[in-house]
């Protein structure tokens, strides 16, 4: 007789929060590195693209009527205006990770993550926080992909975003780049073994139980 199969857990989604500079993009990428089953969600914007950033790749970069159209036609999932420019979640990311059990990673702003949560079942939510505000004013000077406006006017909308980190389920202090790294790593290994994310666990367990059943005769 075959032994029942074990469960497997479903992919969630994973949400990034973090004043911008805090180092989410980098810690995704490094995640990305360490777990093959982690999807990057690459998100819609009217912002202009940096000069390392490809259109596809890092976000699709839309004009703001190409932007408004995908809203109008429902094809995001979420979205939120962002330092100025608009962002979104196209609704086709979050269906294809799940059809391919992928766990996809949302860089995305607290407006976008309460939207997600709403809408999304399963979602785990992980703010990332700088070591200090100095830390973070001195990260988003070297990253150097801002102008000094721009990099004001990101530093004014931190400690908005910063007041929403207590909404997440878990809160990850990036001081130590690897540190941090290895904690969101614990936190998506601790995550797949959550009953709620199984499938088929109740299956089993009544299988388990027959197994067992049958051992006593
Ligand atoms: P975000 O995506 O949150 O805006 P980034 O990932 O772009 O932030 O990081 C901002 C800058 O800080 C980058 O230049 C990155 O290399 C740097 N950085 C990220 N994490 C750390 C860390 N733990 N220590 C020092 N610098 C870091
Ligand atoms: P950046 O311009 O630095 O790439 O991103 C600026 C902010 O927009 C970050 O807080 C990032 O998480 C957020 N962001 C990026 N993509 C999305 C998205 O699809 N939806 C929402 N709501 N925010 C996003």
């Amino acid at each position: 007789m075959t032994e029942p199969g074990v469960p497997e857990f479903r992919a969630f989604p994973l949400i990034l929060a973090a004043p911008s500079g805090a180092g989410k993009t980098t810690i995704a990428r490094k995640l990305r590195e360490r777990r093959t089953d982690v999807v990057f969600s690459v998100s819609a914007t009217t912002r202009p693209p940096r000069h390392f950033e490809r259109h596809g790749r890092d976000y699709w970069f839309l004009s703001e009527a190409e932007f408004r159209e995908r809203i109008g036609a429902g094809e995001l999932a979420e979205w939120a205006e962002v330092h100025g420019h608009l962002y979104g979640t196209p609704m086709e990311n979050v269906r294809r990770a799940a059809e391919q059990r992928q766990i996809l990673l949302l860089d995305i702003d607290v407006q976008g993550a309460r939207q997600i949560r709403a809408t999304v079942p399963g979602v785990v939510s992980v703010f990332i926080l700088p070591p200090s505000g100095r830390e973070l004013a001195g990260r988003l000077t070297s990253r150097g992909s801002e102008g000094e406006d721009v990099r004001r006017r990101r530093l004014i909308n931190a400690c908005r975003e910063i007041a929403a980190a207590p909404e997440f389920d878990y809160v990850v202090v990036n001081d130590d780049l690897e540190r941090a790294v290895v904690h969101v790593d614990a936190i998506l290994r601790a995550e797949s073994a959550r009953g709620a994310h199984m499938v088929g666990l109740a299956e089993y367990a009544t299988r388990l139980c027959r197994d067992i059943e049958s051992c006593l005769i």
